[in-house]
C-alpha cells in the first residue's frame, strides 16, 4: 500500500518583501509547500529589483513598474499572502507570534526574518539637500533634485556611490566623489583593479577626492558643505551619503535571537531559535569555503539564501554553499565579482585592462578566493566553479588567455581531477 503524506498544514510567516523573503515565498511553492505563506513589508510597493535604485529607476530610464519581481495578480494566484506597507513591531518566539505595528498579531509555525538592512546614516538629522538610498522613497526623494546642471557631492565611493555618480553624470549633474581611502571600491576590489575603476570614473567628469576624513556636512540655504579634518572643504547642490548599510536587527535581537553582525545562522539558515530563520543581507552564514561568518549583501546570495531555506523548511535541507557573485554598472560597464577579493591577494590579469575588457583572479596562499571581470561574465561563472572544486592550477594557467576559464572550469564538473 502507498503512504499518504500528510498535508503540511503550517503557517510560515516572512518578514520583508525584498528578494530574500518573496523569493523564499515563491520557492516554498515551488518545493510544493501547502500550507499558508504570509509574506509581510514595511514597504508600500510590491517587490521589487532594489539594485534598480541607482541604476535604471534614478536614471528615469525604468518606471517602477518594469522592475517590479513579478506582475501584481501572481502573490494571489500563488496563495501568498502579501502585505505590504505593514512592519513587524515585535516578535514572541515562546507564543510563536509577531506582533505588527497596527496591534495585530500574527502566529506561526516556522518564521522566516528577511528584514535585509537599512543605510548607515552620518548623523540621525534629516536634511532637506542630504540622501540617502536604501528604497523608493529615497530614490524618488533624491531623483527629484538631481536635476541636469545640479552639482552633487557623494560621500563614500563605495559601489552605490559608485553607481549614484555614474547615473548623476548621465543626467548632466557635475559629481564630486570624497571617499575616505586612498581609492575608491578599495574594500571590494584589489587596489590595482579599483584604480582602473577610478580612473573610469576621472575620464567621465567625475571629480575624486581621496583619504577625506569627513567632518561636517552641513546644509545651508544654497547647498551642502562637506568638511574634512585636514581643512578641505567641498560644496554642492545636494549629497548622497552611501557609506555602507546595517542589517536590520532590532526586532530579532529585541526577541532573545543570537545577532552579530547581523543575525547569527548555520549552515542550514536556522537562528539560536527553533523555526526562526534568517535570510539575503541581515544574515550572518558560515562561509563554507574560508571559514568564518559571512553577511554578503548582494542581490544573488539573497537569492540563493531564499531557495535553501525553502529547501529546509520543506525537509530537503543540504548545508548552504554557494560562492557569492555580485555585479554593478557604471559608465555604460558591467563590472562583476565572484568569492571574496580581497586588498592583499596576488592578481592575474587576463584580458586588456586599458581597454576595461578583463578578468582578475585573486589568489590567496594558493587558492583561488575571488575575481573581478568587467566585460567579461562567462569568466566569472567559471571563476565561481573554479572556487568552489579548488583545484590544482598553475599560475601559468590561469594567466594563459589562450586557455579558456569556461573550458577549465567544465572540465573539472566533467571529471574532478585536473
Ligand atoms: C541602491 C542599491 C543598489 C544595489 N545594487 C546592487 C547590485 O548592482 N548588485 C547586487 O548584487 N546587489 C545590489 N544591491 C544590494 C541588493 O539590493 C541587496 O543585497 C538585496 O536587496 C538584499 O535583499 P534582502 O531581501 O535581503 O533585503 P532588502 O532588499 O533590504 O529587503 C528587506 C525588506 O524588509 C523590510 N523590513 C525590514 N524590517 C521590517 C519589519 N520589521 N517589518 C516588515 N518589513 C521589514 C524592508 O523594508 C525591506 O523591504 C543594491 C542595493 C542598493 C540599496
Amino acid at each position: 500500500m502507498t503512504a499518504v503524506s500528510e498535508p503540511d498544514t503550517r503557517t510560515v510567516v516572512i518578514v520583508g518583501t525584498g528578494i530574500a523573503g518573496s523569493g523564499a515565498a515563491q520557492a516554498l511553492r515551488k518545493e510544493g509547500f501547502g500550507g499558508s505563506i504570509i509574506l509581510i513589508g514595511s514597504e508600500t510597493e510590491e517587490p521589487y529589483r532594489r539594485p534598480a535604485l541607482s541604476k535604471e529607476l534614478l536614471s528615469g530610464k525604468a518606471s517602477i513598474d518594469r522592475v517590479r519581481l513579478r506582475p501584481p495578480t501572481f502573490w494571489t494566484e500563488q496563495g501568498i499572502d502579501l502585505r505590504i506597507g505593514v512592519t513587524v513591531t515585535s516578535i514572541d518566539t515562546d507564543s510563536r507570534t509577531v506582533c505588527l505595528v497596527d496591534g495585530d498579531s500574527i502566529d506561526y509555525d516556522v518564521l522566516i526574518l528577511a528584514a535585509g538592512g537599512r543605510s548607515r546614516r552620518l548623523t540621525a538629522e534629516d536634511s532637506e539637500r542630504v540622501h540617502y538610498l536604501r528604497d523608493i522613497a529615497d530614490m524618488r526623494r533624491l531623483q527629484s533634485q538631481l536635476i541636469e546642471g545640479s552639482s552633487l557631492l557623494v560621500v563614500g565611493g563605495g559601489l552605490i556611490g559608485s553607481e549614484v555618480a555614474s547615473t548623476a553624470r548621465d543626467l548632466g549633474c557635475s559629481v564630486q566623489v570624497l571617499e575616505a581611502q586612498p581609492v575608491p571600491l578599495s574594500r571590494l576590489l584589489p587596489p590595482s583593479i579599483a584604480e582602473k575603476i577610478a580612473a573610469l570614473h576621472a575620464s567621465a567628469g567625475v571629480a575624486l577626492q581621496t583619504g577625506v576624513d569627513l567632518e561636517t556636512l552641513t546644509t545651508g540655504v544654497d547647498g551642502v558643505t562637506a568638511r574634512a579634518r585636514d581643512g578641505r572643504e567641498w560644496t554642492a547642490d545636494l549629497a548622497v551619503v552611501a557609506i555602507g548599510s546595517l542589517p536590520d536587527t532590532d526586532v530579532a535581537a529585541a526577541a532573545g535571537i543570537a545577532v552579530d553582525n547581523g543575525i547569527s545562522v548555520d549552515r542550514y539558515l536556522r537562528t539560536s531559535v527553533i523555526d526562526v530563520y534568517a535570510i539575503g543581507d541581515v544574515a550572518n552564514v558560515p562561509n563554507g569555503f574560508l571559514g568564518g561568518m559571512h553577511r554578503g549583501e548582494h542581490w544573488n546570495t539573497a537569492q540563493d539564501h531564499a531557495v535553501a531555506v525553502a529547501k529546509t523548511i520543506v525537509g530537503k535541507e543540504e548545508p548552504f554553499e554557494s560562492v557569492p557573485w555580485s555585479w554593478s554598472n557604471q559608465f555604460g560597464r558591467n563590472i562583476q565579482v565572484a568569492g571574496w577579493p580581497g586588498a592583499d591577494d596576488t592578481v592575474i590579469v587576463r584580458g586588456d585592462l586599458d581597454s576595461y575588457d578583463f578578468t582578475a583572479i585573486c589568489m590567496r596562499d594558493g587558492n583561488i578566493v575571488g575575481a573581478v571581470s568587467v566585460g567579461r561574465p562567462k569568466d566569472i561563472r567559471a571563476v565561481r566553479t573554479l572556487i568552489e572544486r579548488s583545484p590544482d592550477i598553475s599560475v601559468d594557467v590561469l594567466a594563459d588567455s589562450n586557455r579558456d576559464l569556461t573550458e577549465l572550469a567544465a572540465g573539472l564538473v566533467a571529471s574532478p581531477v585536473l
